[in-house]
């Protein structure tokens, strides 16, 4: 086993839940109704090894929508069925520095990088548009579920239609940079603008719970193969870009400072939501709906830094 006294290694995660349960920082997302009713006590932890050893505790099992952490798995996706230099030929790699909904791009006129709005916009613009560009919005739609799914061990995902369409609604900021890029050239010829802007409202509104993510954030720590089923999900080199992306860009503003001082490569989401990965160990997954002014899970955060306390998984931990 990767881990070997599981049993001990379990006690340590429950005193950081009991810990982190008693911090009542931050504020639920509040853009949109359907964000805005999660209860602020909701808050589960939940852990997969590379080689199936699981456990999870609190509300494990309670759905949200993925929201941004649905960007690193589209952009896994893009990458596994078009390749780096196709995707990196249309989207950057380098921090924003930004809002991750701030209307800018780089200096070649790209977005950033796939773990912004306009990054991932312009990954569902990809991944609509050049590869299989014979589905329909609907096909398309099942297509990437079904991936999705398979990173999960085949745990089957929901769809929050609520939260879609008030999506829709509330997407002054999110059209802007669409048709920001559009003005740029930013998409593949032939992008149908609107179905690709559909189709990003639609992967945000993707449901699993902390259980179903904690298998994904596993088959990324196990180099693309999920423990679960043993299935080769994704090429070790889409697994090592994706990573080191949420590495640099995964935590909004606070990327840089998580790299810092956790180490690990993580993608939060503003339904409270953290993926993280300790690669060839284990993924993680945290969900608790209180953000930090950064649009960061307070709950998330403090089991991240209590565990780098109790554990060396930082990346620079073994020097
Ligand atoms: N649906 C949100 C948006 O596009 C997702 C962003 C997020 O999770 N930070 O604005």
């Amino acid at each position: 086993f990767v881990i070997p006294d599981f049993q001990d290694f379990i006690k340590d995660v429950e005193e950081m839940y009991w810990a982190a349960k008693s911090n009542t920082d931050g504020k639920v997302a509040s853009y949109i109704p359907q964000l805005a009713r999660a209860s602020s006590e909701n808050w589960g932890v939940s852990i997969c090894t590379i080689d199936g050893q699981r456990f999870s505790i609190g509300d494990v099992t309670v759905p949200f929508t993925l929201q941004s952490c649905s960007k690193p798995l589209t952009y896994a996706m893009a990458l596994e069925t078009l390749g780096p230099d196709v995707v990196h030929k249309y989207v950057g790699t380098e921090p924003s520095g930004r809002n991750f909904n701030e209307l800018v791009l780089d200096y070649n006129m790209k977005p950033h990088n796939p773990m912004i709005n306009a990054g991932a916009i312009l990954v569902c613009s990809l991944l609509k548009t050049l590869d299989r560009p014979e589905m329909t919005l609907a096909e398309k739609f099942d297509y990437v579920m079904s991936f999705f799914s398979r990173l999960a061990g085949n745990e089957s995902l929901g769809f929050n239609n609520a939260v879609f369409l008030s999506e829709r609604e509330a997407a002054d900021r999110n059209y802007a940079l669409g048709f920001y890029m559009r003005e740029h050239k930013c998409y593949p010829e032939k992008t149908n603008f609107r179905e690709c802007m559909d189709f990003y409202f639609q992967c945000c509104s993707m449901e699993a719970n902390c259980d179903i993510m904690s298998i994904m954030a596993a088959t990324l720590a196990n180099g693309g193969i999920c423990p679960i089923t043993d299935e080769k999900v994704l090429r070790p080199d889409s697994v090592r870009n994706v990573l080191s992306l949420m590495h640099s860009c995964g935590m909004y503003d606070y990327s840089g400072q998580f790299a810092f001082k956790v180490g690990l490569p993580a993608k939060s989401g503003v339904s409270g939501a953290m993926l993280i990965v300790v690669p060839n160990v284990m993924g993680i997954c945290t969900w608790s709906p209180p953000l930090d002014p950064l649009g960061n899970s307070c709950r998330g955060l403090q089991f991240c830094d209590d565990m780098i306390k109790r554990f060396n998984f930082h990346k620079y931990d073994n020097i």
